[in-house]
């Protein structure tokens, strides 16, 4: 471990004395009423009024017409891609719900275009279902999917019929270009809008492009209801598709009748009363979130760093995490194996891991940029294509192997007060020098 303690550039410094949070859950006072409610009223399962009333306050939200309220974003974004899969089977075979037979895994054989620099919930369900994801290098101007990688995939691979795809840290990806795309390649839509709740793209809410969308209420998601998720879409007969799937697949019988394969997916009521409570400071959060990202952009105006980009001109991000990536001429030497890095001290220079170790022996907590997915040793024999072709060799050139060698993200928690955030903004200038 670093001697941070010893080097002269820190002299004088002293670790805060409570730990600041990359993002912890901020809480009210009203979840605790509504959970009050839920065990008063002695609705403690996976029905109740909570439920129903986060469904209908996310879909106004969103402008989506259904809300299906479930035990994760990663529940959510399963029966998402499962959904989608049910649409394909039936459309190329004219034969409803495979599952419904028992055979699960209804993208069996199938390949499923989806964003390569995110975390592995965003992907895995299309695994869940026997499908096979071929990896969309990211583009520098939001950090999500490119088009253009998207588009080669296409001439690939012509007979995809699924592309799933995130909004990295809050940041709205190319919709515009997105939505063309599939549309014109006849495709359904899976978005992962668990770290984008509230964030909008040319005013439309992340969380509706998508045929079937998922977010997540993950304890340091923008608001929490400790965990839980939803599936958001437009189609009634696929709400209800979905709200059966994720009570085990209960048909209406007096006994328990199953005609399809289940799960146990369901939003617990308690849950869904810490969510109802959080879910009115949503732009209270964002706010707040803004202004971090704002001070840190400010703080490092005079550093060979950037913060993490967005458009301006057609979206509006929710500023969950602000991430930085150093300059490409800024960067000390740094080397990272499957599971630990090696680095250098460099004047004028640094690096990621430099930060993240300073940051953690101060006492903050900063991460990583999520880990491509190309790169991932279970992930590592599929296919991945970027904007000038499929890339082959784990050297070859792409982007997102450059912003997860020179990006970070920053302590960005509700609750860091500006005294905190400018002894971070310090710490990493103390880095490069
Ligand atoms: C958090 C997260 C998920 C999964 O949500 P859970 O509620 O933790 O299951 C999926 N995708 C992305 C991009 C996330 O950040």
């Amino acid at each position: 471990m670093y001697n941070f303690k010893d080097d002269s550039r820190f002299a004088g410094m002293q670790p805060f004395k409570e730990k600041v949070w990359l993002s912890s859950p901020t809480m009210h006072g009203e979840e605790w009423k509504y959970m009050q409610e839920a065990y008063d009223t002695n609705w403690m399962s996976t029905v109740g009024a909570n439920i129903n009333k986060i469904e209908e306050m996310m879909a106004e939200k969103t402008g989506v017409k259904y809300g299906v309220a479930l035990s994760s974003g990663t529940a959510a974004l399963h029966l998402a891609v499962k959904l989608a899969a049910e649409h394909i089977y039936h459309t190329s075979t004219g034969i409803c719900t495979p599952s419904g037979m028992g055979s699960g895994g209804a993208l069996f054989g199938k390949r499923v275009f989806c964003s390569d620099m995110t975390f592995d919930a965003t992907v895995n369900p299309i695994v869940y279902e026997g499908g096979e994801p071929v990896f969309i290098d990211s583009e520098y101007d939001t950090w999500n999917m490119d088009p253009e990688a998207l588009e080669n995939a296409f001439q690939i691979h012509p007979d995809v019929k699924l592309v799933v795809f995130v909004h990295l840290y809050g940041v709205p990806g190319k919709m515009k270009e997105l939505t063309e795309i599939c549309k014109r390649h006849g495709a359904f839509m899976v978005e992962d809008a668990a770290e984008s709740l509230g964030a909008s793209y040319k005013g439309i809410q992340t969380g509706s492009f998508g045929d079937f969308n998922g977010v997540s209420f993950n304890g340091n998601k923008i608001i929490t209801g400790s965990s839980g998720g939803m599936l958001l879409t437009d189609r009634l007969e696929d709400a209800d598709q979905c709200r059966k799937w994720s009570t085990q697949s209960r048909e209406e019988a007096p006994w328990y009748q199953h005609e399809q394969i289940g799960y146990n997916y369901r939003m617990s009521n308690v849950i869904a009363g810490v969510i109802r409570g959080q879910l009115p400071y949503l732009e209270e959060h964002i706010r707040q979130k803004k202004n971090i990202y704002e001070r840190y952009k400010e703080g490092f105006a005079d550093l060979p760093v950037s913060v993490n980009p967005f458009d301006k001109n057609n979206s509006e991000p929710n500023y969950w995490l602000t991430a930085m990536m150093i300059d490409q001429e800024a960067m000390a030497p740094q080397i990272r194996g499957e599971r630990e890095a090696l680095w250098k001290t460099s004047p004028g220079k640094s690096s990621p891991t430099e930060i993240l170790e300073a940051l953690a022996y101060f006492q903050a907590e900063g991460r990583p940029v999520w880990k491509p997915m190309h790169m991932q040793p279970v992930y590592r024999n599929h296919e991945f294509v970027t904007a000038s072709g499929v890339c082959r060799a784990k050297t070859d050139e792409n982007v997102g192997t450059d912003i997860f060698s020179r990006g970070l993200c920053l302590p960005s928690d509700y609750k860091m007060t500006k005294e905190q955030q400018d002894k971070i903004i310090d710490i990493i200038h103390r880095c490069f020098r």
